[in-house]
């Protein structure tokens, strides 16, 4: 690894914004930049104390304002050990599907150069594609950034940076390695009977230990509050995943898609 890394296909646009501080990053914060347009001219605004590694546009633009392996100021303490990418738009809008195609080639290059493992996590000092909120105070205390919406995309995101590392011919589906995410079983890509059981839990929702473990709540056998929003969590994921729309509710739409893509990869 040299130092000054930009992430090939993104625009070198350097900002002040930085102590130029080297870093060794686990991992990619996902932000909200709650704002449409390019954040060059905020980041390099000494006043805002402000910046991010990368920036991914709605229309598929990328630019990059800090090198991947130097510290940008993007997510106070976290800002060390991870790398930032601030995606254009707001919390109420999912990302495009050129954000996420920008994104997962921003990751593939941080598996590739820095090891990142292909992983989406909730958990600060883990490695992984991680959200801003989640670092909570000591993160600069955005408990919404990048919003449940985008947050729930990360799976998708990591599919696509999977496929992107593993070359046109890997066999793993990406599709499927986003809802072997979803459902906490391992993703290998293939839809075997492990994943088939898990995705069965959450689809019948009867509530048992074994849809907890699915759904990444607590098993205790007991479906309180925290079971039912990871329920509701994983159902938005899926959704996400399937294309369809995304509230929560595994309805007939939800349904009928799922269907479909069980047809299409479980391998019985
Ligand atoms: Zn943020």
């Amino acid at each position: 690894m040299g130092v000054a890394h930009i992430v090939q296909g993104f625009q070198y646009r350097p900002v002040k914004n930085t102590n130029g501080d080297t870093i060794h990053p686990i991992g990619l914060v996902l932000h909200v930049a709650q704002g449409n347009g390019s954040q060059f001219n905020w980041f390099n605004d000494p006043q805002s104390q402000a910046s991010s590694n990368l920036w991914a546009g709605k229309a598929g633009q990328r630019e990059q304002y800090v090198p991947s392996d130097v510290r940008a100021w993007a997510q106070a303490a976290g800002n060390s050990t991870y790398d930032s990418v601030e995606t254009e738009g707001f919390d109420t809008e999912a990302l495009t599907p050129e954000q996420i195609e920008t994104v997962a080639v921003a990751y593939a290059d941080g598996v590739r150069t820095f090891g990142w493992a292909l992983a989406v996590t909730d958990t600060p000092g883990q490695p992984g594609l991680i959200t801003h909120g989640v670092g909570k105070v000591s993160w600069g205390n955005h408990p919404g950034c990048p919003g449940t919406i985008r947050a729930g995309q990360r799976h998708q995101i990591i599919a696509r940076a999977a496929q992107i590392v593993g070359g046109a011919t890997s066999p793993v589906q990406p599709k499927v390695v986003a809802l072997q995410h979803a459902v906490h079983v391992a993703a290998d890509g293939v839809w075997g009977p492990v994943t088939d059981a898990a995705l069965a839990e959450v689809r019948t929702n009867r509530h048992t230990r074994a849809e907890q473990a699915a759904v990444g709540a607590t098993v205790d056998g007991v479906w309180g509050p925290l079971s039912q929003a990871a329920y509701v969590a994983t159902v938005r994921t899926i959704q996400s995943i399937l294309g369809v729309g995304v509230d929560g509710v595994w309805g007939p739409i939800t349904d009928q898609a799922f269907a479909a893509a069980r047809s299409t990869y479980f391998t019985g």
